[in-house]
């Protein structure tokens, strides 16, 4: 990334670690002297990332492609009662930011996964961390780059590089860790999070099951023709459709282009379930469809493993759907279309179980990066007696 050297923000490699804490020490002092925290800073902040958003457009566009080859159409998406004992008072609950925020994004949305929890995170009032993923690198750099440029940078960092320097962030003390990857590298999160007693919210994957109800008419169908090429992982696909019995069993599709890195869109018919591309996440053009006789078997299926992030089903029919609701667990659950509830700001995002826990988007964001602290006001105008001892039947009656 360019200004290397120059700035906190765009350390790449291993980071000197007493520089690192004196430079985590001056983002707590800005939290500390209460500039995060005034209406005025976080909407400045959050027009200054519209900003940011706006006047970079084209190399947005750009550093998706190149991490990840999108095309341009793609890059766009578009309390509390009183009891009547502690007459007079009244109640509320005040939201407080939580303080120095460390935020951890995956690359398979390389923008959206690092700028949402930002939003969150300034819109509650904190300071900040984001560590980009380095395996999307034109968007880590555009990052780095662009952040300092708009936003405070006495409040927000970023610093890019891998696990080396993501095992570093993790041994300062944070206030909350908010971080998007997969489960295993949610369990070190989670560990380091636990020597200071951290908040996390853990983002994590997993298999997401689409139930295709069969009485669905094939103009139905053609919905689910949606697929996402990701031509890093090429070997790791091809390495998939090598398993014992997986070969056999695609029915559409197959062909591979080593040189262009290109593979198919590819459907497969009943692989063997203990295959990896039964079992593990895909991110390429390989579907695996596994039939079975009745929809208890496709509860059973699900409820059978860990729990997923998002689950859909194709269905018209009502009954299902509410069984789809009430009987299997899951992130979140889409009829009838995949991924659109990600953009659903009024639904609340995030997993459950093996998929991880807290939710973000819209309002949810913000309660994520806040701490809601009851607040309770009493009077001194009027004492019930019934409060205080000694007690007799009557009070205890009251
Ligand atoms: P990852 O866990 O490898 O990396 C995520 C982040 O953690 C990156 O910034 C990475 O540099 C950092 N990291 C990796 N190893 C680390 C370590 N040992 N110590 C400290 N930091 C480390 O995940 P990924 O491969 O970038 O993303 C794919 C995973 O993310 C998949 O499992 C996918 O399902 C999941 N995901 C979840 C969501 C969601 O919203 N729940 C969204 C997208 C991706």
């Amino acid at each position: 990334s360019s200004q290397a050297g120059m700035d906190f923000s765009n350390d790449q490699v291993v980071l000197n670690s007493e520089s690192l804490e004196m430079r985590l020490e001056k983002l707590r002092q800005t939290y500390k002297n209460g500039k995060t925290r005034s209406s005025v800073w976080r909407k400045t902040q959050l027009k200054a990332l519209l900003k940011l958003l706006r006047e970079n457009e084209e190399d947005i566009y750009k550093a998706l492609y190149d991490d990840l080859g999108k095309p341009r159409v793609e890059t766009y998406r578009d309390e509390g009662r009183i009891p009547l004992l502690f007459f007079p008072a009244s109640g509320e609950v005040v939201p407080e930011p939580l303080g120095l925020v460390l935020i951890f994004s995956s690359w398979n949305f390389p923008l959206d996964l690092a700028l949402e929890p930002v939003i969150g995170a300034i819109s509650a009032g904190n300071t900040m961390v984001l560590k980009p993923s380095e395996l999307a690198p034109s968007c880590s750099s555009f990052l780095a780059n662009t952040i300092p440029r708009y936003l405070d940078n006495d409040a927000i960092k970023v610093i890019e590089g891998g696990p080396d320097v993501g095992a570093q962030l993790l041994e300062h003390k944070w206030d909350k860790i908010f971080f998007t990857g997969n489960p295993r590298v949610g369990r070190i999160v989670m560990t380091a999070a636990a020597k200071h007693l951290t908040p996390v919210t853990l983002e994590l994957g997993g298999k997401c099951p689409a139930i295709v109800d069969s009485h669905l008419s094939s103009s139905n169908l053609k919905t689910l023709c949606i697929l996402v090429v990701n031509k890093r992982h090429f070997e790791r696909l091809t390495n998939l459709l090598r398993d014992p019995g997986v070969l056999d069993s695609i029915v559409h599709g197959g062909s591979l282009d080593e040189a262009k890195l290109l593979i198919e869109p590819t459907i497969l018919l009943d692989p063997p379930l203990e295959a990896e591309i039964v079992t593990e996440e895909i991110f390429g053009p390989l579907l695996p469809v596994i039939t079975v006789k009745s929809i208890d078997e496709s509860i059973e299926f699900i409820n059978q493993r860990p729990k997923p992030l998002a689950l859909y089903a194709f269905t018209n029919d009502e009954n299902l759907k509410k069984r789809v609701v009430s009987q299997t667990s899951s992130g979140s659950v889409t009829f009838n279309d995949v991924i659109v509830h990600l953009v659903c700001d009024e639904l609340p995002f995030g997993g459950v179980g093996q998929s991880g826990f807290g939710k973000y988007h819209g309002k949810y964001s913000f309660d994520t990066f806040s701490h809601g602290k009851g607040v309770l006001r009493r009077s001194f105008l009027i004492e019930i007696g019934p409060r205080f001892p000694p007690w007799n039947d009557f009070k205890l009656a009251f």
